[in-house]
């Protein structure tokens, strides 16, 4: 009998006697009654909530290493950390205090649960996924009451597994894990965390379950530096986007499973994926299955994938379709960032399309070379021309520029910003902070129009080109690299 049974049975013995000498206990029976449909509504919704949440994904993970694709660097370092983990007999003799929480940081998509799941099934250890959101409430406390409940539960699931490890992974940690006193909240948040660290505190190399806790996040600046000291998540392992050959392997792994034409070429695509993350990659193989399912095609052909990029970088085809004269606009807008493209950086176009996707009424996509991390002068100033090759391309035929060149200036201002704060600019080494914006409006708009200068020499050189690629697009809608290069070439545009 719990304490709660005996005083509920206590308070109907003396109501009940209090009755039966007269008294009028009507009163205190509607406001005992009262108090007790409260008290129940309250506690069942923070017991009901614990149980909602916090369901485990898996026990023991079959994700191994071998499923993920790049991020060798990543791999390795969170494999040194788990055989650490592992030697704990090792660790014990020679003191050494035991490694708690590791943070994996990176952008989204790019393998980090994977990551955690390979770790679990590395150490055998039973795997626990919770988000930092499931934990935040409007009731004070149950975010405390729930992360007390994971890692009791990481234990008990261990236990009836037979293994003696557990991890734990939280995912968009920052959410739990935001600097204390800062939300407005605060007092849940704050509660919720510090019984995080309270826990983390606890685990020791003597208890029977060893619990491992992984983070995940892509804003380790939010985060409470209580939860970066030693002890804590005190190995943070940075997962990037994929370089080309991370890219390619990832392309591999999931095109494993799917029946591919001759004609595919991976390592193309891989080039033409710089910056797309293994989420944004699986997605481009899934996408192209099914473009070639709509076919009626029993195997995926290479332009099935090469569709698939431009979907999964600009969204879906819009059935909305320009009116005759829009479509010549942007056949022109789009002629002028390729032509320009291909002079200045023979190879760079990957196709040209003036078929409207997402919020691009054309595009041109343009094939990076090899990964690059560094952005010279010339680099820039070479963007920059193609940016405003488009609206340069539309006054030279029109006689002005359209709204559809919005974007691209926008992109042009941030190049040319990059130019000025990289010192690369007439004005030298500068604080960007303390340049009076007039002058820094003027270098900016001075390095532009320098460029479009640059432009539009380039396509009146090349100006009998330029129209007999505006009526190509404009009957065909898209170009592939190799074709439009034949075209500049037979027009002597290029070599
Ligand atoms: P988020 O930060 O948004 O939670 P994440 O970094 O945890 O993302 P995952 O959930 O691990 O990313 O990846 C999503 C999906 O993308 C995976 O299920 C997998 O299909 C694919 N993926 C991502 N990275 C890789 C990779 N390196 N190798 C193979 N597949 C990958």
């Amino acid at each position: 009998m719990t304490v709660k049974e005996v005083a509920l049975g206590s308070a109907l013995a003396v109501l009940f006697f209090a009755g039966y000498l007269g008294y009028n206990v009507l009163p205190f029976l509607f406001f005992g009654g009262l108090l007790y449909v409260l008290w129940f509504t309250v506690t069942n919704r923070n017991a009901g909530g614990t149980q909602v949440a916090l369901t485990p994904t898996s026990k023991i993970s079959d994700v191994d290493f071998e499923a993920i694709g790049g991020q060798e660097m990543a791999k390795n370092e969170l494999r040194e950390a788990l055989d650490f983990m592992l030697n704990r007999e090792a660790i014990k003799r020679l003191g050494i205090r035991p490694l708690k929480g590791i943070l994996l940081h990176g952008p989204p998509g790019t393998g980090k649960t994977l990551l955690a799941k390979a770790a679990a099934s590395y150490t055998r250890a039973v795997f626990l996924a919770a988000s930092g959101s499931e934990f935040i409430e409007v009731y004070a406390g149950v975010g405390a009451q729930r992360v007390r409940q994971l890692f009791k539960r990481a234990k008990e699931m261990a236990k009836s597994e037979g293994t003696n490890h557990a991890l734990i992974f939280i995912d968009e940690l920052e959410i739990l894990g935001g600097v204390r006193g800062k939300h407005s909240s605060h007092l849940e948040y704050d509660q919720t965390l510090n019984q995080l660290l309270v826990e983390m505190d606890g685990l020791t190399l003597d208890d029977d379950v060893q619990v491992m806790v992984l983070g995940a996040t892509n804003r380790i600046d939010l985060l409470d530096p209580a939860l970066l000291r030693p002890g804590r998540f005190d190995r943070v392992v940075n997962v990037e986007l994929p370089d080309k050959e991370g890219r390619l392997r990832i392309l591999q792994l999931h095109t494993r499973d799917k029946p591919l034409a001759e004609d595919v070429d991976l390592e193309s695509l891989a080039r033409d994926t710089f910056g797309f993350s293994g989420a944004h990659l699986e997605n481009l193989t899934n996408e192209a299955a099914i473009m070639a399912m709509r076919e009626g095609l029993d195997r995926i052909y290479q332009r099935h994938l090469v569709e698939a990029i431009d979907k999964v970088m600009m969204g879906e085809k819009l059935d909305r379709r320009p009116t005759p004269e829009e479509l010549r606009r942007i056949a022109v807008h789009e002629a002028g960032h390729a032509l320009v493209s291909e002079v200045l950086r023979p190879g760079s176009v990957s196709a040209v399309t003036i078929t409207s996707r997402g919020s691009a009424l054309g595009y041109v996509r343009n094939n990076p070379g090899d990964d690059r991390y560094l952005e010279t002068r010339e680099l820039l100033e070479e963007e920059i021309c193609v940016l405003v090759a488009g609206s340069a391309a539309e006054r030279r035929l029109y006689g002005s520029g359209s709204s559809g060149a919005a974007s691209d200036l926008r992109a042009a201002v941030d190049r040319a910003r990059k130019l000025v704060s990289a010192g690369m600019s007439e004005l030298g080494v500068v604080d960007e902070e303390v340049v009076p914006p007039g002058l820094l409006h003027r270098t900016i708009t001075g390095i532009i129009s320098e460029q479009e200068s640059r432009a539009d020499a380039i396509l009146a050189h090349a100006s009998v080109a330029l129209d007999h690629l505006v009526e190509v697009l404009v009957e065909k809608e898209s170009l592939a690299g190799d074709k439009l290069r034949d075209l500049l070439r037979s027009q002597g545009v290029v070599t």
